[in-house]
């Protein structure tokens, strides 16, 4: 493993990382692995985590189980890039994981270099926990956005969620696969991943901080975070929740094809309201309307990307 020591600006300060950014607790009991930097340039929650982990190892708190946390794409993080040969949140498929098991993955490629290094992690994590392990995987969105959570469907997943105040998205099965979050709960272990807002708001660093208290509050690691503490989290996180639904399933994906001339109408915010038949986006040949009633999620603004728009609806769990 590489012992890759680096300096990286996370808002107004300057970090030293590596792979392991800290580690807190105990052995037995549930195990929470947070996980920042999956992409390069996400750098709040890395700063996070290095804020509550500072925190975590000041002897003021108490434990019954463990908390990790590793940084995702460490090259990228060096180089402040999304990421370099593949987008590392999208190579955690059964083909790839197959690869690397026939140790036939062809890890000059940055991100299978990566993948590699966090699957051992992640196997030792794996093999180390009598309790549960639950892995929180940190990121921030290119524009503007309320906080939200995409995991998976399933009950230990959702159980998991209602500990946070914000819009819950799961579905993602065919139309994002690879993802971290979907290998770890295909493993049977619960993962989800949390965008707290734009990637150079200060708020998505405060944002991320509460996120991880509140984990480590839920999985049932840290026994000691105060009354007064979880309920100044809770509204930390709570501020900007706009929507009366916090449960969605993904349903559509606009997916721009090569060549295409897509844009998106202005004025479109994340979750907002749309209806079957609204024009959203326009391209060469014209409008390009909504076939649903529904939410809108994730509407593309800048040149980046291939997903023009996503769209959701309320799901049943609420
Ligand atoms: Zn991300």
């Amino acid at each position: 493993m590489r012992e890759a020591r680096f300096e990286i600006p996370v808002f107004n300060e300057t970090l030293e990382v590596s792979r392991f950014i800290g580690e807190a607790g105990v052995d037995g009991g549930n195990t929470v692995l947070f996980i920042g930097g999956v992409h390069g340039n996400e750098t709040a929650g890395i700063g996070a985590l290095n804020k509550v982990f500072t925190e975590l190892n000041s002897g003021k708190y108490e434990f019954a189980g463990k908390a990790i946390d590793i940084i995702g794409n460490l090259e990228a993080t060096r180089l402040s890039q999304r990421y370099l040969y593949k987008d590392m949140n999208r190579i955690w498929t059964r083909e790839l994981i197959d690869d690397l098991h026939y140790d036939r993955l062809d890890t000059r490629h940055t991100e299978y270099a990566e993948l590699k290094e966090v699957y051992d992690i992640l196997q030792d994590v794996i093999a180390n926990t009598t309790g549960k392990l639950f892995v929180v995987d940190l990121h921030t969105t290119s524009s503007p956005t309320i906080p939200f959570i995409v995991t998976n469907n399933l009950d230990q997943s959702i159980s998991f969620t209602r500990s946070f105040p914000m819009p819950v998205i799961s579905g993602l099965t065919g139309f994002l696969d690879g993802t971290l979050l979907s290998y770890v709960n295909d493993l049977g272990h619960t993962g989800l991943a949390y965008e707290a807002g734009q990637h150079y708001s200060s708020q998505s660093l405060v944002k991320h901080e509460s996120f991880v208290w509140l984990s480590l509050h839920s999985t049932g690691v840290c026994t000691s975070i105060s009354g007064p503490e979880i309920r100044r989290h809770h509204d930390v996180l709570q501020e900007e929740l706009v929507t009366r639904t916090n449960y969605f399933k993904l349903i559509s994906r606009y997916k721009i094809r090569e060549g295409e001339e897509f844009k998106m109408n202005p004025g479109y915010a994340n979750f907002q309201k749309i209806y079957a038949g609204e024009e959203l986006a326009t391209n060469q040949d014209g409008p390009i309307t909504s076939p649903y009633d529904g939410y809108i999620f994730m509407p593309l603004y800048q040149s980046l990307g291939d997903d023009g728009f996503f769209i959701v609806k309320p799901d049943s769990h609420n």
